[in-house]
């Protein structure tokens, strides 16, 4: 009988766009603060937006601070025992698989739970996309949903607009994030489209959530969403 791998308790919290993934985690450290339980948070130095975590919404003051690595090698997790922070927090953990070329990282998850859980890291909480815009799963999803991490899957409301740029919103189930090009009045075309593009990283692109049909039909369509999320990307450069 295989030996059961020693690593810490994983939680991710997946979905598209707008699911409330970060929104988790803010309240999961709201928790540990309240109740003085040691945790360093992180996210990924390739996700532009600022060092905190900060649900769509919330405002700065309200967002909790955590530190920036530009890989989860970088983490080091023997320093955290070390001064008893055995909870790890990671936002935008689809991005923690690609490094800085946006390459992807064989075995990034497995090797460091292995490590993090022979040093003696107790448990991971982490939020991030689980598909792609392009229609793949992050490597790093599969990885932890293939070595037992506790996958909470979240869905958004599709904000496909269903009747004109200013008219109502489809509001199905979503599951699926698109990415747009608001120059081309179109989403971006499945084969030219990397799997790793952070969000506002590009003022042209804007990432909605998306129901199963529309997701499909989108590609086909020339439908302009530059209102939705302008403000956000907006507020995330300046
Ligand atoms: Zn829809």
């Amino acid at each position: 009988m295989a030996e059961r791998l020693n690593i810490p308790k994983v939680t991710v919290y997946a979905g598209p766009m707008a699911a409330g993934k970060t929104n988790r985690l803010h309240s999961l450290i709201g928790g540990f603060q309240a109740t003085h339980h040691p945790y360093e948070a992180f996210k990924p130095s390739h996700d532009i937006r600022d060092s905190v975590i900060q649900p769509r919404g919330l405002s700065e003051n309200d967002a909790h601070e955590c530190a920036v690595v530009r890989s989860l090698a970088e983490i080091d997790a023997a320093r955290l025992v070390r001064i008893g922070r055995l909870t790890i927090v990671l936002d935008e953990f689809h991005m923690f698989g690609y490094n800085e070329k946006h390459d992807p990282i064989p075995d990034a998850y497995f090797n460091t739970m292995l490590q993090w859980g022979r040093l003696g890291i107790a448990e991971v909480y982490a939020a991030g996309l689980d598909i792609a815009a392009s229609g793949n799963t992050f490597p790093i999803f599969n990885e932890a949903h293939r070595l037992g991490a506790e996958i909470v899957m979240l869905t958004a409301s599709c904000a496909f607009p269903v009747n004109g740029e200013k008219g109502p919103t489809c509001r199905q189930v979503a599951r699926n994030s698109q990415i747009w090009s608001q120059k081309q009045r179109m989403p971006y075309r499945p084969p030219s489209l990397p799997d790793l593009l952070p969000e506002g990283g590009d003022l042209d692109m804007s990432y909605i959530p998306v129901c199963d049909k529309h997701n499909v039909e989108a590609y086909s369509k020339e439908v302009s969403v530059d209102y939705i999320y302008r403000a956000d990307i907006s507020a995330q450069v300046a």
